[in-house]
């Protein structure tokens, strides 16, 4: 099952031996896919690659409980390694964010991903909401409420009328996930707030910021007129 870090292990055997920083941990705290716990898995091998762009840390442990292995990846983006939070690239973590997120919407959402790994549906729920809640303070940094906050975005078209019922969902989800009301909050609940909260996060952070792009590449080669959608009921040419 280690073929896929062939390379790996032949680059590590050809490099000349990192001298181990002092900062080097010798246990790191994570969920174990295999306990599906918070556990402390034991270091046995950090591996780094410092002339990538950015440096590459690959950190190789096993579960204090339970002996699995796992391998975990993290990026030295210009202040440490420390400074980037652990990633399972083995084994494969389902979930990740390959695109830039603000710092404490990137916390908020690694948070609810943990909680959804250790299976605590509740704590997933809040922490989706904590999320949103962090991409509200970014757009609109004077709202009070996430409430508030999402309908300024919506009424300045920084969200449609469906991602507003989207996060607006999450956001109940949220406050019945933190008081202690009688509704239960199950698995599918949680892993669905998750999917849902995803589906915005791409919108506003990727899938919005690559359209401008495109768009604005284009408007300099075709002319205005060929970008007007064709009346309805009419036949389109193309
Ligand atoms: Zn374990």
């Amino acid at each position: 099952m280690w073929q896929h870090f062939d390379h790996m292990w032949t680059y590590d055997a050809l490099m000349p031996k990192l001298k181990p920083k002092k900062s080097s941990p010798t246990h790191i705290a994570e969920v174990c896919f295999s306990c599906e716990q918070p556990r402390t898995l034991i270091v046995d091998k950090i591996h780094r690659l410092p002339n990538e762009g950015p440096p590459e840390e690959y950190t190789f442990v096993h579960c204090s409980s339970c002996a699995r292995p796992a391998v975990f990846y993290r990026e030295d983006m210009g202040d440490g390694f420390d400074k980037d939070s652990y990633y399972r690239i083995y084994p494969p973590q389902e979930r990740h964010i390959g695109f830039y997120l603000p710092g404490n919407v990137r916390q908020s959402y690694e948070e609810a991903v943990s909680c959804e790994l250790a299976k605590t549906w509740m704590a997933c729920v809040v922490m989706v909401g904590r999320t949103l809640e962090a991409v509200c303070k970014e757009f609109e940094s004077s709202s009070r409420t996430i409430f508030e906050g999402l309908r300024a975005m919506h009424s300045k078209g920084i969200i449609s009328q469906e991602l507003l019922d989207w996060a607006n969902e999450l956001r109940v989800m949220r406050s019945l996930g933190a008081h202690a009301t009688n509704e239960r909050i199950d698995v599918s609940d949680a892993t669905d707030a998750l999917d849902f909260l995803q589906a915005i996060l791409e919108i506003l952070y990727d899938l919005r910021p690559k359209f401008e792009k495109f768009k604005r590449r284009h408007e300099k080669t075709q002319p205005k007129s060929s970008r007007v959608l064709p009346a309805m009921g009419k036949a389109a040419s193309s």
